[in-house]
């Protein structure tokens, strides 16, 4: 049996069966690319969801996070370290919030983001204790505790998992009538992807964002965006949001901040609004450990100089030309923005998971969002030519 079989029967047999992964075994990354523990070498077009944003064991996150490593990597928030400041201040440059709160995986910010919109209605707003409405979106992905499946509005998130915790309003995606028909006085904020990545990379009508933004305004609501997978340079901007040039009153991100080495994640906010937060009333023994605060620290270094939003809009534009060729030839729609693409599939031709599992044998690894749609999100730091074996992979599938 070889090595590949020996490790997927491994797996299979001894972890729970809560993914259904292509079958291949990855044994190293670097860059853009990875090596299965056969020896073969594949374009990876997933980038672990949009965290490995910087790709593979990029040199000077490894460098930080060594150095940390040997100095320190756990304190507890019980004490201070020298190592979140630095980072919070950072972030604050970044994201134009005055503060910060850190946690590590992206569904616990997207909990703490729940927490401080509930607190900050009923500490700052006046909603009525117990009376808090956020108002989220149909198709929306934000993670997967009790709590965030229960405004899901995908059957497999929520089956069998409730009772259900309420206060949530679920409106149609891209729908300013509906948001509109949605707001009141009760509601806290509006909980949104800017753009759904989960839900096939896709993207409001134009001027949807600045209308979110306005009802919020309107109705005093705070508007929460879960940048958590289109954040940190996906789109070709810092934030998916600064394509409308919209500021949310918070940004929840996650993934690409751990830099693909670490969970890092965050809610950023501000001091109006995070000030709520006061002493034993929310909190992580991890959040905002030295190691983490390093990594994070030291991905928002790189994205200060815009170099890899930059590389993103203009990948992006040769990705999404390419693809494009294939329009009507095996694939039914291309959305795009900066490096990040969902294809619709000829539903008459194969599924998504079969287009992927065809990308695979041409040494391409992504994944089927859900159905007939296949998200693209190369790391940011492949080359020209490796957007070029992309769109070569994706043409002959799709046109084969
Ligand atoms: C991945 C994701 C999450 C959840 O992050 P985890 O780290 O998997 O908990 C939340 N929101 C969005 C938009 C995501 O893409």
């Amino acid at each position: 049996m070889d090595a590949t079989q020996q490790h997927i029967d491994l797996t299979e047999r001894y972890a729970a069966h809560n993914y259904h992964p292509l079958p291949v075994v990855i044994a190293s990354g670097e860059g853009a690319w990875v090596t299965d523990v056969d020896g073969r070498r594949y374009l990876d077009c997933l980038a672990g969801y949009s965290a490995l944003n910087f790709g593979h064991c990029h040199p000077r996150l490894l460098a930080r996070a060594e150095r940390q490593l040997r100095t320190l990597t756990l304190t507890s928030r019980a004490f201070y370290n020298d190592q979140l400041g630095p980072f919070a201040e950072a972030l604050s440059g970044l994201t134009g919030k005055s503060m910060m709160l850190p946690m590590n995986s992206g569904a616990e910010a997207v909990e703490t983001a729940l927490k401080l919109s509930r607190k900050w209605g009923y500490r700052v707003k006046g909603v009525p204790e117990g009376k808090a409405r956020i108002v989220v979106m149909e198709g929306n992905f934000h993670g997967r505790t009790t709590t965030i499946v229960s405004f899901s509005n995908d059957v497999d998130a929520r089956n069998d998992y409730a009772p259900f915790t309420p206060g949530f309003t679920m409106v149609k995606y891209g729908d300013v009538d509906a948001l509109r028909g949605a707001m009141g006085p009760d509601v806290v904020a509006v909980l949104l992807e800017p753009i759904q990545g989960e839900g096939g990379v896709l993207i409001p009508p134009a001027g949807y964002l600045r209308e979110v933004r306005a009802l919020c305004d309107e109705h005093g609501a705070l508007m929460v965006a879960d940048e958590i997978q289109s954040g940190l340079a996906r789109t070709g901007r810092t934030f998916a949001c600064d394509h409308e040039d919209v500021v949310p009153d918070v940004y929840v991100l996650g993934k690409a901040l751990g830099g693909g080495l670490y969970p890092v994640s965050a809610v950023a906010a501000d001091a109006d609004v995070l000030g709520v937060i006061t002493p034993g009333t929310h909190g992580s023994t991890f959040g905002g450990n030295p190691l983490a605060a390093a990594i994070g620290h030291e991905v928002v270094a790189m994205l200060a100089t815009g170099e890899f939003q930059q590389r993103s809009a203009e990948l992006g534009e040769r990705l999404d030309a390419g693809l494009r060729q294939s329009l009507g030839h095996g694939l039914e729609e291309v959305r795009s923005r900066g490096l990040w693409a969902g294809l619709d599939i000829d539903p008459t031709l194969m599924t998504g998971r079969e287009f992927c599992e065809r990308l695979m044998e041409q040494g391409v690894l992504a994944k089927e969002a859900h159905g007939q749609t296949v998200r693209l999100a190369p790391p940011l730091v492949a080359t020209v030519e490796d957007i070029d074996v992309l769109i070569e992979a994706c043409t002959t599938v799709a046109q084969h």
